[in-house]
C-alpha cells in the first residue's frame, strides 16, 4: 500500500495556508493509520462520503478532528453521524435539511451544512440545480430550521481534462455564490470546491475549502 504523502501535505499546506484557503483531507477507504499520520503532522480536518466507514473511524481517531460528511446523505441515515459532525457539504434537497434540522434539534446541535450545487456536464453527480436552488431558498425564507447553520456552497467540476470546462464550471459556481451571498445568505462564508486534479483553478476562481485525497494519502482502487 502507498504511504501517506507528508510531503506532499506539507506543500499543499503551505500554498493554501499563503491563499487563506483551508484544507479537507478526503480519507475515504483509507485506514485510520494514515488519518493518524496527517493529524501528527497537524491536520484536523477530514472528509468521507460513508455514513459506516465515518463512524467507524470517529469511534477510533481523537475527538478533536473536524469530520466534513461531502458524500451523498440519505435521510435516513442522518442520524448516525450528527452527535459528531462538524459540517455536511452534500446537501442536495430541502427534505434533508428539514432532516438534520429536525435529528440536530433532538441533539440540540447546531449543524454546519453545505448547499451542493449541480455543476458538472454528467447527469451522475448529485446536487441543486440553479432553479431547484432558487425553491429551497423560497422554502428556507418561509420556515425556521434552527438547527441548520447554511454556511455556504459545494460543487464538483465535471471529470474531464479541459481546463477550460473546469474553470468555466468553478467560476459559476463562485458567482452564484457571491450571488446568493449578497441576496439572502449574509452568514455564507465558505465555497467548498476543488479536488486533487483541479485544487489549484479552484483556488484561483475563490474557492475557500479544497477536498483533497489522492494527492495525500495516493489513489484509491
Ligand atoms: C473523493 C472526493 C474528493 C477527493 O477526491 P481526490 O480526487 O482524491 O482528491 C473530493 N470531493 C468529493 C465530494 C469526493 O467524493
Amino acid at each position: 500500500m502507498m504511504p501517506v504523502n507528508k510531503d506532499a501535505w506539507m506543500a499543499l499546506k503551505d500554498f493554501l495556508d499563503s491563499q487563506k484557503v483551508e484544507l479537507i483531507a478526503v480519507s475515504k477507504t483509507k485506514p485510520v493509520a494514515d488519518i493518524l499520520a496527517l493529524y501528527e503532522l497537524g491536520q484536523r480536518d477530514f472528509g468521507e462520503n460513508y455514513v459506516q466507514e465515518l463512524r467507524d473511524k470517529q469511534s477510533q481517531l481523537p475527538q478533536d478532528i473536524r469530520w466534513h460528511f461531502i458524500g451523498h446523505l440519505q435521510s435516513n441515515k442522518v442520524k448516525f453521524i450528527l452527535p459528531f459532525v462538524y459540517m455536511i457539504h452534500g446537501v442536495d434537497s430541502y427534505k434533508l435539511l428539514k432532516e438534520i434540522n429536525k435529528q440536530a434539534a433532538k441533539l440540540q446541535r447546531q449543524i454546519n451544512c453545505l448547499l451542493q450545487v449541480h455543476i458538472a456536464q454528467e447527469e451522475t453527480k448529485f446536487g441543486f440545480s440553479r432553479a431547484e436552488l432558487d425553491e429551497a431558498i423560497v422554502n428556507l425564507t418561509g420556515e425556521q430550521l434552527p438547527f441548520v447553520h447554511i454556511r455556504g456552497l459545494m460543487g464538483m467540476a465535471s471529470l474531464t481534462n479541459d481546463e477550460a470546462v473546469i474553470r468555466k464550471e468553478l467560476s459559476g459556481l463562485k458567482n452564484i455564490f457571491d450571488e446568493y451571498k449578497a441576496r439572502y445568505f449574509t452568514q455564507f462564508d465558505n465555497l467548498s470546491m476543488g479536488m486533487s486534479s483541479d485544487y489549484k483553478i479552484a483556488v484561483e476562481e475563490g474557492s475557500s475549502m479544497v477536498r483533497i485525497g489522492s494527492l495525500l494519502f495516493g489513489s484509491r482502487v
